[in-house]
């Protein structure tokens, strides 16, 4: 329940999650704790929908589950891209997904939103889904719907752009939208750049609840793999993580504000 991994079936509890005891997680003061989807659809789990800007539809789960971000609903003309990914899967969230044109095509940025997915791929035909092949290690309810892929860039659809930016982990992907925030371009970005309290601002953690930083050559090439793209805003993982005007100014003044405290 801390990161909101599904595991396949077992007949109990698994041992351990791996993204739990790895350095860029944690586990609870009280253990590692364990749910089913079933358990909370009787729990008085659901899901919520908020529009977040043009076009763009975030999901999120009430009350807080796991990391506790929220997905988002990209609607193109080609059909709907479910961006990152959230644990709480129930009918009322298929039904009314469906009512907006289903989901053609699932990307997550990381292993700490991977949640549910194959489940989501599942009640949405199977819809792929696209992650970075360096993060297969991560996968931890592998299935056929998965579509690892590999290099810097790979295409999803009408100017939907996978980057592989590296740095918080090694296939950290974020998805550039050159339509949306209404043409100005939008970058989907999950926890990297991570959006600051002073959402003017962006930055940049190997680990961010143990609070380890990441080093120069991870900032400069996250900042190299951006730089052939626009994008007025920049949506973290939360509901108010949102850079909304002069994202791409944003992010290269925040690397070298980052650069310039690390430097000594
Ligand atoms: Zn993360």
């Amino acid at each position: 329940m801390t990161c909101g991994t599904q595991f396949p079936a077992t007949f109990g509890p698994p041992k351990e999650c791996p993204i739990c005891l790895d350095e860029r997680q944690y586990v609870g003061l009280d253990g590692q704790q364990w749910t089913t989807l079933e358990k909370m659809r009787r729990g008085g789990w659901r899901n919520v929908y908020r529009g977040q800007g043009p076009n763009l539809i975030g999901i999120g789960t009430e009350p807080k589950f796991g990391i506790g971000q929220r997905a988002l609903l990209l609607r193109t003309p080609q059909g709907n891209v479910l961006w990152d990914c959230i644990s709480y899967l129930d009918e009322q969230t298929v039904a009314a997904i469906q009512n907006l044109g289903g989901i053609s095509a699932i990307a997550i940025s990381h292993p700490h939103y991977y949640t549910s997915m194959i489940e989501w791929s599942q009640a949405f035909g199977n819809a792929p889904v696209y992650l970075h092949e360096s993060d297969r290690q991560w996968v931890i309810r592998p299935d056929k719907c998965i579509e690892f892929w590999s290099g810097e860039t790979k295409s999803i659809g009408d100017g939907l752009t996978l980057l592989r930016t590296g740095g918080h982990f090694v296939g950290f992907q974020v998805l550039h939208w050159r339509d949306g925030a209404g043409g100005g371009g939008a970058l989907l970005a999950g926890d990297q750049p991570q959006v600051a309290a002073d959402r003017n601002w962006v930055s940049f953690m190997y680990s961010y609840p143990n609070f380890i930083p990441l080093n120069r050559p991870a900032i400069e090439r996250i900042v190299r793999v951006l730089a052939p793209y626009e994008f007025d805003r920049l949506y973290g993982p939360f509901w108010q993580s949102i850079v909304s005007a002069n994202a791409k100014e944003v992010v290269k003044r925040s690397a070298d504000r980052y650069l310039k405290a690390i430097r000594g």
